[in-house]
């Protein structure tokens, strides 16, 4: 049944780890895949991390993966600035990782914000007053908005923190201006910079995560099957509520599900 699929698209949060834990079983999954010779993408929304730090992360959890497997919002996002606009000058409203992962990627930081180009935005958890002001200079002075990724909280042991989508506000409701471009998913960015990375087709690839909004549509919209993982976003009650583009072809409990799954047991 699953003979075609040979690349796996896997969410992090929610799928492989869940804060700084793995999943039971999701180190598992990853080396099975790799033994049947099948091609991984991770894809995570984190925006303000850089790749150096993920990998670090994974494989302290005991995950068997290469940086080069790890394609975050971040690195998009950097690669994306670096494609189309090579010699542009990026102001970062975003904690250290963002701006580690854009210089990774020789894109040019403004050295102020009104001489950039764009503002790129990201979760920035230890944000002041006066960093978010010189984010707003930048583009009261016609820098145009980028951001990382736009979801609107995360989850952590105390309930829900604000997430992306609060710095974005905050910037957009104080100078009038839209974010242009939001780089992670479920845009088409994050897509297809891993098809492009494992050269493969969409056919012929399967993307796993525990978000309806993100993971899914985004595999449903580019004709990628989709599995859903109960491990973060979804839980069992909230399967039968998904329709359209963000109802999954499979539903599986965990990651650890995996091998069964694709052996057909
Ligand atoms: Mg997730």
């Amino acid at each position: 049944m699953f003979s075609n699929i040979d690349g796996f698209l896997i969410d992090i949060d929610g799928t492989i780890m869940k804060g700084n834990q793995l999943i039971p079983g999701a180190e598992k999954a990853i080396s099975y895949l790799k033994s049947q010779n099948k091609k991984i993408v991770l894809l995570s929304n984190r925006g303000n991390i850089s790749r150096k730090t993920c990998h670090k992360k994974l494989i302290n959890a005991g995950v068997d993966i290469e940086a080069n497997e790890i394609l975050l919002a971040s690195t998009v996002s950097a690669c994306f600035i670096k494609k189309h606009y090579p010699s542009c000058k990026v102001w970062v409203l975003s904690d250290p990782g963002l701006r580690e992962e854009l210089v990774e990627h020789d894109v040019i930081l403004a050295e102020f914000p009104e001489e950039a180009d764009f503002l790129l935005v990201s979760l920035y958890e230890t944000m002041t007053y006066q960093e978010l002001n010189n984010a707003f200079k930048a583009v009261r002075n016609g820098a145009r908005m980028i951001a990382t990724n736009a979801d609107k909280t995360y989850p952590t042991e105390d309930g829900h923190a604000i997430d992306v989508a609060g710095m974005i506000g905050a910037i957009e409701a104080a100078t009038g201006r839209k974010t242009e471009i939001v780089i992670g998913k479920p845009s088409c960015f994050m897509v297809e910079a891993a098809l492009e990375l494992i050269q493969l087709q969409a056919e012929n690839c399967m993307i796993i995560g525990d978000s309806p909004e993100s993971d899914i549509s985004l595999g449903n919209m580019h004709g990628i099957s989709t599995t859903l993982v109960l491990t973060g976003n979804t839980t069992k009650e909230q399967v039968d509520t998904l329709v359209g583009r963000r109802k999954p072809h499979i539903i599986i409990e965990s990651l650890a599900n995996l091998q069964s799954l694709l052996e057909g047991k």
